[in-house]
């Protein structure tokens, strides 16, 4: 079973390689525009980048927190990281939090139903439960109505006076931190500071007020508080590159994708290319089969469009994207087995890709397989 697993991984003709010495200069990048503690945002497995992997990589630069937004992410982290606090933001009402307060995870609430059961949970362990409290300032996703904050305050100042939770954190998201001149961001600020009040006035005392995500983190000092939560930016992706890009603010892209040629074929002009004919050759052409598809993660709003390098040379997709396959322009030369780098540190660029395929540059990575084989190179140990 395991042999025949390796065999596939192995032979499976794309690969994703991550850069660690990337992630680590991009962590320590961030830990240099900042005083507040850093939580590193690996949710998503990691953005496409691997959840354990990514993970040591930030904490060898020195982050205080990984932030994960599923339980279970949380809990399979725990058994790999010792020792760095690890928040988690979302679980349903099935959820076994008696597991999660005895791995000693910080948990946030954000409804009146996760803070029963995380009470519930709460009283059946030998620690209280680490809080963070959500608050809901503009994002209308999660976190508790202002109106709503200060009848769950009483019930949260109790139970920290039983002894039944630690009220670690108080946090909010930040909605519209990639548009620096909205105004909405000073607006779920002062929400922010409102709900701080309110809190303090029964008694309950978050230790670390967090509001910033990387867009925050970079253009909004102010948000910084006491910690900071950049997830997009520390995988060398720019939060909004119409604002500055990843190399503006001297971020590492830390994934390539790449795969082979597996076929070639030269087609007279007019040949129609892949599903639909969507395409066909203006000239006379030399086209690649590479085994990349939808299923893997290549966005078919990419068709005609995604660019790639193949031997140093520009070229892109023709035609539809297949499930398994597309196809593309040969440059001069190019034959079986040469590499094809869809992204990466050298080639096109992950936001090539977001604005081939009308997407955000965090869609194109997380959007990736888990069956892509992930190879690491860098000197931080895995
Ligand atoms: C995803 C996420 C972040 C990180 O956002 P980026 O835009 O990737 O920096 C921070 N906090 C929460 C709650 C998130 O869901």
């Amino acid at each position: 079973m395991q042999r025949l697993r390796r065999l596939c991984v192995d032979s499976f003709v794309g690969r994703i390689t991550v850069d660690t010495d990337a992630l680590r200069h991009n962590a320590a990048t961030f830990r240099g525009m900042t005083q507040a503690k850093i939580c590193a945002v690996v949710k998503a497995n990691g953005y496409g980048h691997g959840l354990v992997p990514a993970s040591r990589a930030f904490v060898a630069a020195g982050v205080d927190y990984l932030g994960v937004a599923q339980l279970e992410e949380a809990l399979e982290l725990r058994q790999h990281i010792p020792g760095v606090p690890i928040l988690t933001w979302i679980f349903d009402p099935s959820a076994n939090l008696e597991e999660a307060v005895q791995s000693g995870l910080d948990i946030s609430v954000g409804a009146p139903w996760a803070l029963d059961r995380l009470l519930t949970a709460a009283q059946h362990c030998a620690s209280p439960a680490r809080l963070h409290i959500e608050v809901d300032t503009g994002m209308s996703r999660g976190g508790f109505a202002p109106e709503m904050l200060l009848e769950v305050a009483h019930r949260i100042a109790k139970a920290e006076r039983d002894g039944i939770v630690d009220v670690i954190g108080l946090w909010s998201h930040l909605a519209r931190a990639d548009e620096p001149d909205s105004g909405e961001t000073e607006r779920q600020l002062d929400r922010f500071e409102t709900a701080t009040r309110a809190l303090r006035d029964v008694g309950v005392h978050p230790r670390l007020r967090h509001l910033a995500n990387t867009a925050g983190t970079l253009w909004h000092p102010r948000t910084h508080l006491d910690m900071v939560r950049p997830g997009i930016g520390l995988y060398g992706i720019s939060p909004e590159p119409a604002v500055a890009t990843a190399q503006d603010l001297g971020l590492q892209p830390a994934m390539t994708l790449s795969s082979r040629i597996i076929a070639v074929r030269e087609v007279p002009a007019g040949t129609g290319i892949s599903y639909g004919h969507t395409e066909t050759a203006a000239d006379a052409l030399a086209l690649g089969t590479v085994p990349l598809g939808y299923a893997d993660g290549i966005p078919r709003a990419a068709s005609s469009r995604g660019p790639v390098m193949v031997n140093g040379h520009r070229s892109r997709i023709m035609g539809r994207v297949c499930m398994d396959q597309v196809v593309i322009a040969l440059p001069k030369g190019a034959t079986i087995g040469d590499e094809v780098v869809f992204f990466g540190s050298e080639g096109p660029t992950v936001d090539e890709w977001a604005d081939a395929a009308g997407t955000i540059g965090y869609e194109i990575t997380t959007r990736l397989g888990r069956h892509v084989p992930r190879h690491y190179r860098g000197t931080v140990g895995l």
